[in-house]
């Protein structure tokens, strides 16, 4: 891949240059091998979901994704609309946050998509740089049980978390994701991405999720097409649903007062799957909507902007076979 070098170059040094704060869609990287075409974003911030898109004149039954380890197998779909150009497949990835026993700093990861035509396999291997983030303080009073766990309150977080990483390692490589993602409920955002969390004074994990405001009873809605992978009533998260949208993605709906759905089932977007409550580790009633890509946590909120965020350059490079 020599011929990517200079572009890998001169994106470093344009984020080099950008690393002031979160950017999103800023110069997307774009490379071509024959007719086939990859956009990507050039950097990304922590905790941030991603879009990776490839088009072709041509239909690209086979496309493989290999990122963090992981391999995603996907087809591209006709383009439709204005603008409409033949063929396009989108894979959504992400980078969590960086531990905060960790000094902020940046890092690359490699990315590998394979296209196989009919007669040739056209392979891409940019690197994406992972920018530090800019995350608020919050300092939350709580009940002191939530802030020095008994022996049993701690036991109980340690099998409680096995469960959730277990689901969130869930892997099924069909996509019922799709852009935009559907808001879970109306109320906007009261506690952002991210967020460098004090709870009674003492430093605790940053916010993985986002904290939206809803009256006790509120519905809550599938942001996507999924299943049902986890359901139950956890110290920390209270009554919680977690939600399999297909290659990696899972969305969490947490502190709800009623689940109303089971585990194994399929939810359509939009489907009520529970109510707003205060159930858990919370000053009062909202919801907390988390969304693993995986399993790293990301900021679900710039996935419901149009086509998710993501703006493709108007022209498109290797029209011509
Ligand atoms: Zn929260």
């Amino acid at each position: 891949m020599s011929r990517n070098r200079p572009i890998v170059i001169l994106v470093l040094a344009c984020a080099a240059l950008c690393m002031a704060g979160t950017v999103r869609n800023a110069a997307a990287l774009q490379q071509s091998l024959g007719p086939v075409s990859l956009y990507v974003q050039d950097h990304v911030t922590e905790g941030e979901a991603f879009m990776v898109t490839i088009r072709s004149p041509y239909p690209m039954p086979d496309i493989e994704c290999l990122w963090e380890g992981r391999t995603i197998r996907t087809q591209a779909v006709r383009e439709t609309g204005s603008g409409a150009h033949g063929f396009m497949a989108q894979v959504l990835l992400g980078v969590g946050l960086v531990s905060r026993d960790d000094p902020p700093h940046s890092e690359l990861f490699p990315l590998t998509i394979r296209v196989r035509g009919y007669e040739e396999v056209y392979t891409f291997t940019p690197t994406i740089l992972r920018i530090p983030g800019d995350f608020p303080v919050q300092k939350l009073s709580l009940p002191r049980k939530y802030s020095h766990l008994s022996a049993d309150d701690l036991a109980r977080t340690i099998s409680e978390r096995a469960d959730i990483q277990a689901a969130l390692a869930t892997f099924t490589n069909e996509r019922y994701w799709e852009c935009p993602m559907r808001r879970p409920v109306p109320g906007e955002v009261s506690g952002v991405f991210g967020m460098k969390r004090f709870i009674n004074g003492e430093p605790r994990q940053q916010h993985g999720g986002v904290d939206m405001r809803g009256k006790y009873g509120t519905s809550v809605h599938a942001c996507w097409e999924g299943r049902v992978i986890l359901t139950g009533e956890h110290f920390f998260a209270g009554r919680s649903v977690f939600v399999d949208h297909g290659q990696g993605v899972i969305s969490m709906y947490f502190h709800l007062s009623d689940i109303m759905i089971r585990e194994g089932q399929r939810v359509m977007p939009g489907e009520v799957i529970g109510r707003v409550g205060s159930s858990g580790r919370v000053t009062g009633p909202h919801l907390h909507f988390g969304l693993s890509i995986l399993g790293a946590a990301v900021d679900p909120m710039p996935l419901m902007q149009p086509a998710c965020g993501v703006v493709l350059p108007k022209n498109f490079e290797g029209d011509t076979p």
